[in-house]
């Protein structure tokens, strides 16, 4: 994976910016330091949760005001310096991995709930607010933020919102994008913009659909308005066990053609149930070859006769194992296997590698036979636990980073399950966004006009391209060439920028 040439002229002025951005952050009212220059203190911000890559930052800058965050993008603008923002560095794709002569800009410090506003169903909060902080905030009330990913008590909800994270209840609630409600945004020459609010419908273009999931490129937010929902009166889950993970994969798709959406329904194949089981002791059987989770919410009599409807699908595709939650605590250990089942399969093998891809839900026996082979032929070993209802895929592909070679061979590996998700109808990614970890396949689902077409609207944004370069797109453009590229016949044009 190649990143863009440090800048040496900007790694020249190094101790020049460390002064002007100092006198900008001098350090917080909250306590802490405003920035951090020593390459000791800011080792702990050299990677995010794509461990394979790291680089120390030529500066960490640490705001904890908007004025303050607009007058460094505004520095950093006029001194063509590049900025990556920073929430909790849980990103499974390299978004927040720094470059060597670039600012890191952490939003940590964005930590408070600004409003909580029942009567529009909706909490203002900073970005450095985790997800689960947002429910900690709303649930005296009987409220809750949907969208859970199962790095909920870590990740941050302006992360989410570069990400358009996802998680368990997505299926049914929608993803970050459908409960976001509006962001404050500063642009790169230091604009403070708001795009939606708590309204429903923006007044003008409607720009939320575009900055969420734009991974850092487009401005760093400092402020998101999230719709907040009323706990459901009832929650049950089920574990239905299934011989193979193709039964198990033909009852999802029966379960919504069936006209039931639950609240969650998840899969976890042989492996990825025993490292849960002896992580978490959650009561997964241990004789069957692919296990689901499924969530009935709402009114009692309406999960009651859900769960026996899902029976009768799952016994007519072959389950081999039926169980209810009957407690409330019963059903969140059934959760518990599957929140922690990442670092469950980190204890059975020195380390891991966490696809992410979406494929249409009905080529999912398809996409796991053919997944096997593909194990086979690599000689590496795989765990799958997937979100089965929306067909987000997270193939754990088992590797040894001392083995010369095995990253490399378990890299190519899951480049090969996103090129078959592209093949069967889908999508290289779900919810863990492109970064720089799918950034290099990129060209196997957008043909270079689609690119063009995506970098314009980055190039709108930030035309000098300091926003968190070297993610996303495969190729570096300068934004006045791409204005006036024509494209003849697949040709690339301007050979001589960098494509990585
Ligand atoms: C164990 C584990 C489980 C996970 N499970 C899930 C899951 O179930 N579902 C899921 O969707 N993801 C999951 N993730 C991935 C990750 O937690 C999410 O992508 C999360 O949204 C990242 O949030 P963060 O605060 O850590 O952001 P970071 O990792 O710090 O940054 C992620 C991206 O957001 C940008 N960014 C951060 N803050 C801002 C801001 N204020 N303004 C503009 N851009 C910003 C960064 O530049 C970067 O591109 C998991 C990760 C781990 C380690």
């Amino acid at each position: 994976m190649q990143m863009p040439e440090p800048d040496k002229a900007t790694l020249a002025r190094r101790g020049e910016i460390v002064a002007a951005l100092r006198s900008i952050v001098p350090g917080g009212k909250m306590g802490g330091e405003g920035v951090i220059d020593a390459p000791e203190e800011m080792k702990a911000y050299e990677s995010d949760g794509l461990t394979a890559y790291r680089t120390l930052p030529m500066i960490v800058v640490l705001p904890e005001t908007t004025e303050q965050v607009s007058a460094v993008l505004r520095y950093c603008h006029e001194n063509k310096v590049k900025v990556v923002p920073r929430g909790a560095g849980t990103s499974l794709s390299g978004g927040a991995l720094p470059l060597a002569d670039g600012v890191l800009l952490g939003m940590g410090k964005f930590n408070r709930v600004l409003d909580i506003d029942y009567d529009n169903r909706c909490a203002v909060v900073q970005p450095g607010v985790t997800n689960l902080g947002i429910t900690t905030a709303v649930q005296e009330k009987g409220f809750y933020y949907a969208p859970d990913p199962s790095s909920q008590i870590a990740c941050t909800i302006g992360g989410n919102v570069a990400e358009n994270s996802g998680g368990v209840h997505c299926l049914k609630y929608g993803l970050t994008t459908n409960n976001v409600l509006g962001v404050k945004m500063v642009l790169i020459d230091g604009t403070v913009v708001r795009i939606g609010g708590r309204h429903l419908d923006a007044e003008g273009y409607d720009l939320l659909g575009a900055v969420i999931g734009s991974e850092g490129l487009l401005g760093v937010v400092t402020e998101v308005a999230v719709r907040i929902l009323q706990k459901p009166a009832t929650a049950r889950a089920v574990l239905l066990g299934f011989p193979t993970s193709e039964s198990a994969g033909n009852c999802v798709g029966a379960i919504i053609a069936a006209g039931i959406i639950p609240g969650g329904m998840e899969m976890m194949d042989r492996p990825a149930i025993h490292a849960a089981e002896d992580f978490v002791h959650a009561g997964y059987p241990r004789d069957v070859e692919a296990l689901l989770i499924v969530e009935l919410d709402g009114p009692e009599v309406e999960v009651d006769h859900l769960i026996a409807r899902v029976a009768e699908i799952a016994a007519a595709n072959g389950a081999v194992y039926n169980r209810v939650s009957e407690s409330e605590a019963e059903r969140l250990n059934f959760w518990a296997g599957r929140k922690a089942a990442f670092p469950a399969v980190g204890r059975i093998s020195p380390d891991y590698y966490c696809m992410d891809g979406t494929i249409p839900r009905g080529r999912l026996p398809e996409v796991l036979a053919r997944m096997t082979e593909l194990s086979n032929q690599y000689g590496l070993r795989v765990a799958n636990v997937f979100h089965a209802g929306d067909g987000n895929l997270h193939p754990l592909i088992l590797y040894d980073a001392n083995k010369p070679g095995e990253l490399e061979k378990a890299e190519e590996f899951g480049s090969d399950i996103l090129r078959l998700c592209v093949e069967v109808g889908g999508v290289l990614t779900g919810e863990h966004g492109v970064g720089v970890e799918k950034r290099d396949l990129m060209p196997a689902m957008f043909s270079e006009v689609d690119l063009a077409q995506q970098q314009r609207l980055k190039c709108a944004f930030d035309p000098d391209g300091l926003l968190n370069p070297g993610k996303v797109f495969p190729q570096l453009h300068r934004c006045a060439e791409l204005g006036r590229m024509h494209i003849h016949r697949g040709q690339v044009p301007f050979p001589d920028l960098p494509r990585f």
